[in-house]
């Protein structure tokens, strides 16, 4: 059964998955208007079911989502929709998220038309509009998403993601499937939207080195939950969870003008069967007995810095 968000995210070509298990467990997390926050973990650590919820594309099963004070899982209807178009998702595939058969002029035109933004007869000059703010030719309006390279693909993608003039944009490994070289042009894009339009990004990145280079703050996540949540450079330069540190940990190489971490050792567990107590254990160098059974709190650390490990209870 699809709710209205789902049936809309169908409507605009985004992807919506099915979710059996319970990707997310007991996050409580803020972000405020104009910040950029990464949000890093692992496949399969639950960011990008998270980003989802954020975006209204997914459902919680349980829980509470506010955006502005207002609870946005309880809308219904016309406030619901009113509601998701302030809040925007972009994908990593854009070849699966637009839609082929639709050329640039109807991909960008045809949710702000549906929604009443625009009319008819401002369509052109929108589209045009839109297409010069996020660095393509408004000559190629005609043009059919095949026809343009990975990354003009990508910034279609955003260009209908803007074109709704949301104010807060989920980017769910937005660049992860780019060069490198053009990775760093859409990155930038990202951010001089971020100063012109004054935009709040949740930015889901595998790729530490990706947040780095653009996060106010970073959101670590491990199967299902957070487990560190710092300002960037702190995260950086004294990152406190042994599994932050493990990701940090890697020689990073410097390629471009941000570093690449390597991926950590060791599986990573099932989400269907996570280890009980701290998820961590199994992989970490620090594990305690009481790691094996008892759950790790986030707590805070120093001002504005949480962590979930029983190494911080001294
Ligand atoms: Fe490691 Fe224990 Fe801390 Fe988990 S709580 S990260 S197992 S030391
Ligand atoms: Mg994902």
């Amino acid at each position: 059964k699809l709710d209205i968000a789902e049936k809309f995210a169908r409507r605009l070509g985004a992807k919506v998955e099915e979710h059996t298990v319970h990707a997310v467990d007991s996050v409580d997390m803020a972000i405020m208007p104009g910040e950029v926050v990464g949000l890093v973990g692992e496949s399969g650590c639950g960011k990008s079911t998270l980003g989802r919820c954020v975006a209204g594309v997914h459902q919680p099963s349980e829980g509470v989502i506010r955006y502005l004070g207002e609870d946005v899982t309880t809308l219904k209807g016309k406030a619901l929709l009113e509601s998701r178009l302030k809040v925007q998702m972009i994908f990593q595939d854009p070849m699966s998220s637009l839609n082929p058969r639709l050329k640039v002029s109807d991909i960008i035109s045809e949710a702000p038309l549906f929604h009443g933004l625009i009319s008819r007869s401002d369509v052109d000059e929108y589209v045009a509009a839109t297409m010069q703010r996020v660095g393509l030719d408004p000559s190629y309006h005609q043009r059919y998403p095949h026809q343009f390279s990975g990354g003009q693909r990508q910034r279609i993608g955003i260009a209908r993601a803007l074109a709704v003039q949301p104010d807060f944009i989920v980017c769910d490994e937005a660049v992860a499937a780019l060069d490198v070289s053009i990775q760093a042009q859409v990155l930038n894009l990202f951010m001089d939207l971020r100063e012109d339009l004054g935009l709040t990004y949740l930015f889901i990145s595998h790729d530490l080195g990706v947040v780095e280079h653009l996060s106010d703050r970073v959101v670590i996540m491990y199967l299902g939950r957070v487990v560190e949540t710092a300002p960037t450079d702190d995260l950086f330069a004294s990152p406190n969870h042994p599994y932050t540190q493990a990701l940090l940990a890697e020689a990073p190489r410097l390629e471009t003008d941000r570093r690449i971490y390597a991926p950590i050792k060791g599986e990573i567990p099932s989400p269907l069967h996570p280890p009980k107590g701290c998820h961590f254990h199994p992989r970490c160098p620090h594990a305690m007995d009481r790691c094996r059974t008892e759950i790790p709190k986030l707590k805070e650390i120093s001002p504005g810095r949480v962590s979930a490990c029983h190494l911080n209870d001294g």
